[in-house]
This record gives C-alpha cells, structure tokens and sequence, in this order.
C-alpha cells in the first residue's frame, strides 16, 4: 500500500461468461461501485472479448472500467480472428491485459510480442497491464528474482509512464491453484520490481506506478497482501467472478 498510488483491482475473468450471467455479474459490481462512491480505487473487470459491448452498455457512467484480455500487435489488417488495441478502445476499454502466463503458455507469447503488445496498447491510448511471473520449476530452482526482472527489462513498452502502465506480477504456481508466496516473497519480488523499473523509465515515475499482485488472490488473503508497502492492488481470476468476493477482496486495501 501507498498514499502516493491508486491501488487498482482488476478482475480477468478469462474464457468465461456468457450474456445471461455475465451482464448481471457486471450489473452487481456497476451498483456497488455506485452506491459507495466515491471508492478510494480503481476497479476494471476483463470479460471476453464478446461481452465488452453490452458490458460497457451495463457499466456506462459508472466508475467500473472495462479493458481486454489480449491483443494483436497491429492496430488493423489481415489477422483473421485477432482483434487490435484500437478495437478494444472503439468498443470503450480503457485497459488491455498483456502477457498473462496462459497466453505466453498457450500461444508462446515471448517477451518481444508482450512488448510489442503493450506499445500497440498504448499506441490506442490504453493502459497496458503487463504480466510477469517465474513457474514453479524456476522458483524451485532459485531463480525467480532473475525470471521476473528479465520479464520486466523485456516487456515495458517504449513510452511507458506511471500513467500508462501497471505491472502484475503473477506467480505462474499461484494462478488458480489456491497457493500463494509467502508476504515477504511478494514484497521482495515488487520492491525488486519497482527497482529495476526506476532503472527503465525513471525512479520518479517507477514511484508512481502501480505494482499489483496476482496468484489466488480470495477475500481471505488480500487483507494481508495488500498491507504490503509495494502491493498496489491485485489482479483477480477466479474470485472476480463472484461479485462479493471481487468486492471484498477491493475493500481489504487499507483506507
Ligand atoms: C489470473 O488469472 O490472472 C489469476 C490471478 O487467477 P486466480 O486469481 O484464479 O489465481
């Protein structure tokens, strides 16, 4: 936690959702966000690609925004099935998730495409949410400080500020499998992170960026994640598709 930095709770709710539960789910969250406002965060729900347009219908004039789970590094062309970054912004997002371990698992997404991702994101003015994270077998190993930190020197977009970019670190082990690093794991790896991203754009603005935690994160656990001094929030899989334990786990941060 920070004074200086808008904690931020993005709920990735991956391949799942249709229309008839989907658009309630986002309904319940536009009401919450609503009646309390004005909340001391930022909160950003990322459906399905095919759930963005009635979505933002449902959440329009609330503070609850609505980003993507992936895009293609051109803004336009023959990529059939792929959608841009300027679609996503078109369609009224105003966050792209970039570099999600089941993207670079499924799609052998490498560092240079996430990079490229995250340029394109912010090329359609979007914020690039860009997602680092070691496996179990480098974590193991003792090399997870070295994975991530090569992530970041790989990933950040030419052009990123604290206003353009979050950074998730998401250990790939944590991610739906109910376990989590330990709290001085998670710092380490932020407080490492925000040092080496002062070395590529700047101390000034690496202070200012939010670095969000993602990996199991339920309403059980974010109170004592988000306590941590470079914990800025969480990226949220499983527990953003429940409207009450998305909620919860936003009214954990310290106030
Ligand atoms: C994720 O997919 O980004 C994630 C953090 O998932 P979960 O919260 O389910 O571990």
């Amino acid at each position: 936690m920070s004074l200086q930095r808008r904690p931020l709770f993005a709920g990735n709710w991956k391949m799942n959702g249709l229309r008839a539960t989907a658009i309630p789910l986002a309904d319940e969250l536009a009401s919450k966000i609503r009646n309390a406002s004005p909340v001391p965060f930022d909160m950003l729900i990322c459906p399905p690609a095919t759930l963005i347009g009635a979505i933002n219908g449902v959440v329009a004039d609330t503070d609850l925004a609505v980003g993507g789970q992936d895009c293609h590094t051109a803004a336009s062309g023959a990529h059939t099935g792929d959608i841009s970054a300027e679609m996503l912004k078109d369609l009224g997002c105003t966050y792209l998730i970039v570099g999600h371990s089941e993207r670079r698992a499924d799609h052998a997404e490498e560092d240079v495409m996430v990079k490229s991702k995250a340029e394109a994101a912010l090329a359609a003015g979007l914020v690039a949410i860009v997602c680092v994270g070691e496996t179990e077998a480098q974590r193991d190993k003792g090399i997870a400080l070295d994975v991530v930190s090569s992530q970041i020197r790989g990933c950040i977009p030419d052009g990123a500020t604290a206003e353009k970019i979050v950074i998730a670190y998401e250990p790939v082990w944590a991610i739906g499998t109910g376990q989590t690093p330990t709290n001085d794991e998670v710092q380490e790896v932020h407080a490492m992170m925000r040092k080496i991203l002062g070395e590529k754009i700047g101390v000034g603005e690496a202070d200012k960026t939010r670095l969000i935690y993602g990996g199991s994160v339920k309403p059980s656990n974010a109170s004592e994640l988000m306590v941590l001094s470079d914990v800025d929030g969480a990226l949220v899989g499983g527990a953003s598709l429940s409207h009450v334990d998305f909620w919860a786990i936003a009214l954990s941060y310290p106030h």
